[in-house]
């Protein structure tokens, strides 16, 4: 492990370790951040009456969405607990949104994540994500530069360059997206190579897609070697991270994570998926209680790898794309399993409305023969536990890229 102290340690011994670490950026962002400082005064809280993780849960979460207008209106600096000519880089994502990077080492924390895919000092390794303007080629070499591995700046594209070099060089280690090193394979069986012969690949750190276990294991066996990912974002860095046991990512030891009621922006239990939201422990950018958007949920069972921390389960979907009905969340991404099993169906859309104050789900289907309509609603309910009721429509009434979620509800009407 790259820090076993932290890793490894008790779990009560963590929390207290977070919390000072919470308590410490808490102060720092009161007096220099002025995004926090309003925040706060618009919630009516005092930076040191905040004495636990429940009353830290009260703060209301920073949205993404937020971060571009406050960039917008008073520049990038509103943000920063430091000054801008302080920091060590300033990125640029699409949004846009601007990402600072503060002094420090290892600023972004990967450097837990990527021991634990397995890079080791001596590893020769291959970039393929962008080095310019946005963050992800220097954020994800400095870990590599950190264990000591050798790291070719290549970036993305220009696959037959890449090919080459890496059959040219022992390249070990890739880090990029995992459907970017299938296409790498692909090409490279065209040209004539063979993958496990003419290639050294042992170990990949993947990110900024949804890895499927179909994409893992394809890659892992065409190379014959282990695929792992990382969990972040371009504002916070790490996140969470696969160790080799797999069956969820751990959260790093550098910041504060939770799973809350998007609605609410309440910590949620353990085992119920909602919102991840991160408060990493990086003072010259204190992005307190940032919302990610994303779904997840906590795993606590104890992991075979040694890692005492807990697991979030994988990023389920994105908060925006559900809707609480009857009290209850509802998950396009947990209705697509449902729909596969009925073959007749061709498009869907989920629709919910409140006819006199009252919230109802219409499963809206396309089809293009007999559906079951009683499987169909028992199965939803099964998956979603919630009744359904059933539009059919004709194949061509619904375009393929509908929404998939639609909230019809009108509050005003409410009863
Ligand atoms: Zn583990």
């Amino acid at each position: 492990m790259y820090k076993p102290e932290l890793e490894m340690e008790p779990r009560d011994r963590r929390l207290e370790r977070k919390w000072a670490a919470v308590r410490s950026l808490l102060d720092s962002a009161a007096e220099r951040s002025r995004e926090f400082k309003s925040r706060l005064a618009r919630a009516g809280i005092k930076a040191r009456e905040v004495r636990s993780f429940a009353d830290f849960a009260h703060i209301p979460p920073l949205r993404k969405r937020e971060i571009i207008e406050l960039q917008a209106e008073h520049g990038p600096q509103w943000l920063l607990g430091c000054g801008l000519g302080e920091l060590r880089r300033v990125y640029q994502s699409p949004g846009p949104i601007f990402d600072p990077e503060g002094a420090g080492h290892d600023y972004w924390g990967w450097t837990e994540g990527f021991w634990a895919a397995g890079f080791r000092p001596g590893d020769l390794v291959q970039m393929t994500f962008s080095y310019h303007l946005t963050p992800a080629g220097l954020m994800l070499e400095e870990p590599l530069r950190e264990i000591g591995c050798a790291v070719i700046p290549a970036g993305p594209g220009n696959t037959e360059v890449q090919i080459e070099l890496m059959t040219r060089l022992p390249v070990t280690g890739f880090v990029g997206m995992a459907s970017y090193l299938k296409v790498i394979g692909h090409k490279a069986v065209q040209a004539g190579f063979d993958l496990r012969r003419d290639f050294h690949l042992r170990t990949a750190f993947v990110a900024a897609e949804k890895l499927t276990e179909a994409l893992r294991s394809e890659v892992e066996q065409a190379f014959g070697m282990t695929v792992r990912q990382g969990y972040g974002t371009a504002d916070v860095g790490a996140i969470a991270y696969e160790c080799g046991e797999l069956g969820g990512m751990h959260v790093t030891s550098r910041c504060w994570v939770e799973v809350c009621d998007p609605e609410t922006g309440l910590p949620l239990p353990a085992g119920e998926v909602g919102e991840v939201v991160v408060t990493p422990f990086t003072a010259d950018y204190p992005l307190i209680r940032l919302a990610t958007g994303d779904l997840s949920f906590f795993k606590t069972e104890p992991c075979a790898c040694g890692r005492t921390s807990v697991k979030l389960g994988g990023v389920l979907g994105r908060a925006d794309d559900t809707a609480k009905v009857k009290g209850q969340f509802i998950y396009p991404s947990q209705a697509v399993e449902v729909m596969a099993a009925f073959p007749a169906i061709k498009a869907w859309q989920l629709a919910v409305s409140n006819p006199g104050g009252r919230d109802a789900l219409t499963a809206r289907l396309a089809v293009d023969r007999d559906l079951d309509q009683e499987a169909f609603v028992r199965a939803f309910q099964k998956r979603l536990k919630l009744r359904p009721a059933v539009e059919l429509l004709a194949p061509g009434d619904l375009a393929p890229d509908s929404p998939r979620l639609v909230d019809l509800r009108s509050f005003q009407d409410a009863g």
